[in-house]
């Protein structure tokens, strides 16, 4: 099953040139997630010549600009291409009045329908479930209402092992092996038994997001066994305070959920502009998590 992060954006609320604010692009077989939309997100998104009409979910975490300013200049894009697919936007409920007050008084008149589905920030809750996957959210602590979102995919239907099949094996036989039964020939009378013919599909896969929030041992029962987490690291233990003071999270602090969550691999993001390399941050999280990777603006991660 392709399921892959797009890294946008790793910076924080500061502008450098150095780093885009927050946005990730997950995609799961040919959907995509675009997970919070930080400024200039389209010139990202065309930069990497995403099919943007595959974008039927965004998922915001918290109302910090760093987090959302590029959302308006990307739906007002879309409006202008004559965009006419649904979209679903899961925010905190404010969102819906800023995007309607934007569009109001620049008279755009949207071509396409946008449901707005009001994250509750306090608690996880399945936001959305469908024959894909589900995405749920995770209660955050930051200094203003912020959640996480966990995506994990269904159970994959068995994998049909075509060539010990008989020649014109009827289709509708296939299905149900698929499926997991066993199937008897109606005419013969011969059985087909499952597991001759099929082997398991693909385990399901999780990915968690985590940003912006203090450093909170709340969330790791939610994570547990998650295959990839990516957790904000705006600081390293050097700047321990400012973490504590502004409701972010060290590069330590991050790798330490990882691994009381018994993650696979963890992807650390949102760097603080003050830090020019960034590894410091590497080190620190390997040296309590070693499957630690760094995001970084163009990078794609098979999760
Ligand atoms: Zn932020
Ligand atoms: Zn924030």
């Amino acid at each position: 099953m392709n399921f892959e992060l797009l890294v946008l954006g790793t910076g924080s609320a500061t502008p450098v040139l150095e780093h885009n604010p927050s946005a990730y692009l997950l995609t799961i077989e040919n959907e995509h997630f675009l997970i919070d939309c930080g400024e200039g997100t389209q010139f990202r998104l065309l930069e990497h010549k995403v099919r943007t009409y595959r974008i039927r979910h965004i998922f915001i975490s918290h109302l910090h600009g760093d987090h959302y300013f590029g959302l308006i200049g990307l739906l007002s894009s879309w409006n202008l291409n004559q965009r006419k697919d649904d979209l679903t936007i899961y925010a905190p409920k404010e969102l819906a009045e800023i995007l309607t007050i934007q569009f109001k008084y620049s008279h755009t008149f949207l071509h396409f329908k946008i449901n707005f589905v009001e994250t509750d920030t306090t608690a996880a809750n399945v936001i959305l479930d469908n024959s894909l996957l589900s995405v749920e959210t995770i209660p955050l602590i930051h200094r203003i209402n912020c959640c996480g979102f966990l995506f994990k995919t269904k159970e994959s239907k068995r994998k049909l092992l075509a060539d010990k099949l008989p020649e014109n094996f009827p289709i509708p036989y296939i299905k149900q092996l698929k499926e997991g039964f066993d199937v008897e020939d109606a005419l013969t009378g011969k059985v087909y038994k499952n597991e001759d013919y099929t082997a398991e599909g693909a385990p399901p896969k999780s990915f968690a997001y985590c940003s912006d929030t203090a450093y909170n041992e709340a969330i790791i029962p939610q994570l547990q066994q998650v295959n990839t987490i990516f957790h904000e690291a705006t600081f390293l233990e050097t700047e321990l305070k400012r973490a504590i003071q502004t409701n972010h999270s060290t590069a330590q602090q991050a790798a330490t959920i990882a691994l009381k969550a018994n993650a696979r691999q963890l992807i650390i993001g949102h760097y603080s502009s003050r830090y020019k390399t960034l590894e410091n941050h590497l080190s620190e999280a390997k040296a309590v998590f070693e499957n630690t990777q760094l995001a970084q603006e163009g990078l794609t991660f098979k999760l």
